[in-house]
This record gives structure tokens, C-alpha cells and sequence, in this order.
């Protein structure tokens, strides 16, 4: 089998809100075959760059996208394409958004092999995969503490078991932070896993003022406190902190997570299989994890594409947890046909094979940007 043609699918929202949520433009990535087999997968960076990584005609050497550097290849080689993909962008990559666009690609290829196989991906990254996997609802925090409760409200009554909710106003202010962590605990009661993402905004100072505040709220990890590249910082806020620290959804290279795992000593760690190269790497990432004994759950707030990839998985991790982005951009909630579903909790997987993903043509054809 050889790949014919690789084709960028970028969507974007006819109005952007300034706010952080990356589901309001998104690429995915379609690996088509000689075989007339194809597979998806999702880039998670600048899109606009990020297709032009993918697309970009050759003018001398490395200088050339993915689509001309994978054309001809085996989709049944995932690791050479991986290999020649890393040399093809040496005179850009090897890290950023040329690594994020890597995935797209990566990701389509498990997409292909697990169609070929018969047999959902998760069964062949380990052949005893679960098939449910716990998940968490994942939002942003409402502008201010009284908007919490009506949120979480929603989420208990639709079955979920942990939320995390980021981001937004939360940082400046300490009084703030803990007030809206207890109000969120308040409205979610004490059987709800409750997990806070600070969208990086303190120091290591800041960060063990938070901790404990927010102690007596039992949280099940602090997200991304520090600068993602402030790995002396994690060391010590990790060694200090009573709540579990969690990091990781920002870098990129294998080199950065043993950084992120070594010195900085996390307890979960977060990569984004949209960014890190796609499947493949995802796999070495978590073995380095279990030599530090962190958990890898995934950062995957995207289309339904890369939650399908980040559902199959975690699938096959040692203690199986995903994010379940509740963001209601369309690109998230509609984008998408699904093979799994929701129920209790968790997501409940099928044995389509592949990723089990269909776009729906209807929305697609709205968002695509020419
Ligand atoms: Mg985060």
C-alpha cells in the first residue's frame, strides 16, 4: 500500500472569541491510500502554520511540507514515516509547529492500520485494551465564582465523575482562586473529582500560596501552575506541593518530557497527541512516564478526532483517564460521528476499527476555510 496524497482540513469559526479555546480553529489531517483506505488525524497549533507545514511545495531540500515527504511511503511503516518526516523538516523542525503537524499525519497512519487490521487502535497498541475509559469534563471557568455552580449543576447531573475547570479569570488574585475553587467543590459535592488548570500564570511562590488554599477543597491536581519550560520550578513545586501536579500539554519533544519527568518531577503528565508527533511518540512518552512513576493522561481539547485518538490511548495505559472537552464550539461537538459514546462517566468504546471517526459532511462544508 502507498499514500497518494495527504490533504489539510482546516475549520475555522466565522467569529473568534478572544478567549482560550482552541476549538474555534482547528486542522485535521487526511491520509488517502492507493488502497482507497483513509485516515484522520488532528494537528493542534497555529492551524494556518500548521497547514502550510503540511502543504508547502519543495523549493530545495528540507524545504518541502509533509504531504511531499510522505507521498509513496508504506502507511503501514508508521516508525520509518515518523524517521523521514523528523530528517524531511530538519531546516525547521525539529520541534514546534513542525512537530505538531507531525501528528496529523501520525495519527491518520494508526487511523489506516487499525482499518486494515480490523480492529480498533487501542487493541493494537495492546492487545487487552479496556473498552471504557473513564473521562473528565473539561471547561473553562466561568468570569466569575457565582457562575460556577449552574455549570457544575450540569455536569453532575449528566453523569460525570471529575471535572476540571481553567484558565479564565483565574491568577491574579488569591482570594479569587479560592473562591472559585470552593464554589465549584460546593456545587459539585464530595463524590466529584474536582482538578484546577491555572493556565501557567504563577511562580513557584505563587503556586504554593495556591496549594495551600486550595487544599482543604480536595483537588485532585493542579494544572500547568508554572511556565511550561520552568522545569527547576516544577522540581521544587512538585517536591513541596501537597496536591498533585500536572504539566506537560505544552511541550513537544521527547527531550522535553524526560526534562518535564526527570527534573521537574511531576506527578501526571499531559501530552497533547496533536502536538508531540501523534501516536507514536505518545508511546515513548508514556514509558518514560512509568519510570518516574507519573500518569500519563492526555491533553485533548479538539475536534472529536483527537478525542478519539486520545480515548484509544489511554485505552491501553496502565490507569486509563481522558479529557472530554465540554467547549461548545461545533468544531467540537458536531465536527465528529463517533463509534463511542458517553455513558456514566466514561467513554464507552466499540470495536470499529481504526479510530472510528467520520466527519459529518454538513459541517464540514461549513467551516472549511478554502
Ligand atoms: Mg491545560
Amino acid at each position: 500500500m502507498k499514500i497518494t496524497h495527504v490533504e489539510a482540513i482546516h475549520l475555522r469559526l466565522p467569529e473568534v472569541r478572544e478567549i482560550p479555546d482552541g476549538t474555534q480553529d482547528c486542522l485535521l489531517v487526511a491520509v488517502h491510500t492507493d488502497a482507497g483506505i483513509t485516515g484522520l488525524g488532528e494537528v493542534v497549533s497555529c492551524s494556518y502554520v500548521a497547514r502550510a507545514v503540511v502543504e508547502s511545495p519543495r523549493s530545495a531540500p528540507f524545504r518541502h511540507g509533509l504531504a511531499h515527504i510522505v507521498r509513496g511511503m508504506d502507511p503501514m511503516d508508521t516508525e520509518g514515516i515518523m524517521a523521514a518526516m523528523i530528517a524531511g523538516t530538519a531546516w525547521y523542525g525539529p520541534g514546534g509547529v513542525a512537530r505538531h503537524t507531525m501528528s496529523g499525519v501520525d495519527m491518520a497512519l494508526w487511523d489506516i492500520q487499525g482499518k486494515v487490521a480490523g480492529q480498533p487502535v487501542r487493541r493494537l497498541l495492546r492487545p487487552d485494551a479496556v473498552d471504557a475509559v473513564p473521562c473528565y469534563a473539561s471547561v473553562l471557568w466561568p468570569d466569575r465564582p457565582q457562575g460556577v455552580a449552574a455549570s457544575a449543576r450540569q455536569f453532575v447531573e449528566a453523569g460525570y465523575r471529575a471535572v476540571k475547570y481553567g484558565w479564565g479569570p483565574m491568577g491574579p488574585d488569591l482570594r479569587l482562586d479560592e473562591e472559585l475553587v470552593a464554589a465549584a467543590r460546593d456545587a459539585l459535592g464530595p463524590r466529584v473529582t474536582l482538578m484546577v488548570d491555572a493556565g501557567r500564570c504563577w511562580d513557584v511562590h505563587g503556586a504554593l500560596a495556591r496549594v495551600e488554599r486550595f487544599a482543604p477543597y480536595d483537588i485532585f491536581w493542579l494544572e500547568e501552575p508554572l511556565h511550561p519550560y520552568d522545569t527547576r520550578g516544577y522540581g521544587e513545586l512538585s517536591a513541596a506541593s501537597s496536591i498533585s501536579i500536572a504539566a506537560g500539554e505544552s511541550v513537544t519533544l521527547l527531550e522535553e518530557y524526560e526534562q518535564l519527568l526527570q527534573i521537574g518531577r511531576i506527578h501526571v503528565v499531559q501530552p497533547d497527541l496533536g502536538r508531540v508527533g501523534g501516536i507514536t511518540p505518545g508511546q515513548r512518552i508514556a514509558a518514560m512516564a512509568q519510570r518516574t512513576g507519573a500518569r500519563p493522561v492526555p491533553h485533548a481539547f479538539g475536534t472529536g478526532v483527537l478525542l478519539a485518538a486520545s480515548a484509544q490511548w489511554t485505552a491501553a495505559a496502565a490507569a486509563p483517564l481522558t479529557e472530554y472537552t465540554r467547549a461548545p464550539s461545533p468544531l467540537a461537538q458536531q465536527l465528529v460521528r463517533h463509534s463511542m459514546r458517553f455513558a456514566g462517566g466514561e467513554l464507552v468504546l466499540d470495536d470499529t476499527p481504526g479510530l472510528g471517526v467520520e466527519l459529518d459532511p454538513d459541517v464540514l462544508e461549513r467551516y472549511r476555510v478554502a
